[in-house]
């Protein structure tokens, strides 16, 4: 039986941005995590031996717990990584996160313009927020990483975000893939970038950024089992718990693996049918992906699928991802053959 190493747990799904892409259904339903329950996870996660933890939301600096998990996280030796939008911090929760050796916060920024960033959060002010705290963070010493996902409010604009990373020297990553809410609402794919908007920014990044062509185009799947790994890696060493505390296999995708609040994370992690299901899904379950041309060049993951799919099914794939595939790997060989030419 594989070892569960990673936990992401959403401390709340309640967040103070109403960003337009977000997958996390924004209405009344939206909560905290109950905190006995969450003192129980952070126990199970110490006796399982899970050392690595996500706290994300929503907004996790909203859930009133959230410095006493990084406490209680910090004595069990966890290392933890932090997602958060940064409009809540000051300096003082600089230090804490400082002070109690968090790994990494990660935080979106859509673009160094206000009107623009703002326009994606829908929350006015956000941008000199984020960009203040990713600041901050920076000065104080806390790792953060920048990332950058990009709609069609921010697309012309997303370059600046990379240009402000570098600058401080952090870690950016500029992502043009929005999926439909985890209630299949998909009304948040009109902000998501068509063939032709998305191409322009693959061009714009292999035309600029040559560490990320290298990781990002040319991940080389010689071995099929490693192939789409957000698809055949799936809760091989790590799932999410949702603010209900329910486990599911990836924050987007909400597919009920067990309840914490009836049963323990051992139990689930040893014995949940669904679990032991999505572990074992391969590429053999998608017959067209096996001889697929693309796949070095794809984006498809199951809770993308379940999402967009009327019946949630996982394993129908949307004709986007396809269609995006192909004309990312044209573009990428015409890329390289230009290149060469020129050499
Ligand atoms: S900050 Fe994150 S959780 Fe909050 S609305 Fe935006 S995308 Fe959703
Ligand atoms: S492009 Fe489509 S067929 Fe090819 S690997 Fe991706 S999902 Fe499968």
């Amino acid at each position: 039986m594989p070892k569960l190493e990673r936990l992401q747990i959403e401390l709340t799904s309640r967040c103070n941005e109403r960003c337009v892409h977000c997958y996390i259904p924004q209405n009344d339903g939206n909560q905290h995590m109950d905190s006995d329950l969450l003192w129980s996870v952070l126990d199970q996660c110490r006796d399982i031996g899970i050392n690595q933890i996500i706290l994300s939301g929503g907004e996790p600096m909203l859930h009133p717990d959230f410095w006493k998990v990084i406490e209680h996280a910090n004595w069990n030796n966890c290392r933890v990584r932090v997602f958060s939008n940064l409009t809540l911090l000051d300096d003082n929760m600089a230090n804490e996160l400082k002070k109690w050796k968090v790994h990494e916060v990660q935080a979106s920024l859509y673009s160094v313009e206000p009107a623009i960033h703002d326009a994606v959060t829908r929350l006015p002010g956000s941008c000199e927020k984020t960009k203040r705290g990713i600041e901050t963070l920076h000065e104080k010493g806390v790792p953060v990483f920048v990332s950058c996902p990009i709609t069609k409010i921010n697309k012309d604009s997303y370059p600046g975000v990379l240009f402000f990373a570098q600058g401080l020297k952090i870690g950016s990553v500029p992502d043009n893939m929005i999926m439909a809410q985890s209630n299949g609402n998909g009304g948040n794919l009109e902000y998501r970038l068509n063939i032709d908007e998305a191409l322009k920014v693959i061009q714009n990044v292999l035309d600029n950024d040559t560490a990320y062509d290298a990781e990002r185009f040319s991940p080389r799947y010689h071995n099929p089992d490693t192939a789409l790994p957000c698809v055949q890696g799936l809760c091989k060493n790590a799932v999410c718990i949702n603010a209900k505390g329910e486990v599911v296999p990836s924050p987007e995708w909400y597919y009920v693996l067990g309840d914490l609040k009836k049963q323990t994370l051992r139990d689930v992690w040893e014995n949940s049918p669904r679990l032991k299901q999505v572990q074992n899904i391969t590429l053999a379950d998608f017959p067209k992906c096996q001889s697929c041309l693309d796949i070095e060049f794809c984006g498809m993951n199951l809770g993308l699928n379940a999402n967009e799919n009327e019946a949630g099914d996982p394993f129908v794939i949307p004709k986007h991802i396809c269609e995006l595939a192909r004309a990312t790997r044209e573009l990428v060989h015409s890329h390289k053959n230009k290149q060469k030419e020129a050499a």
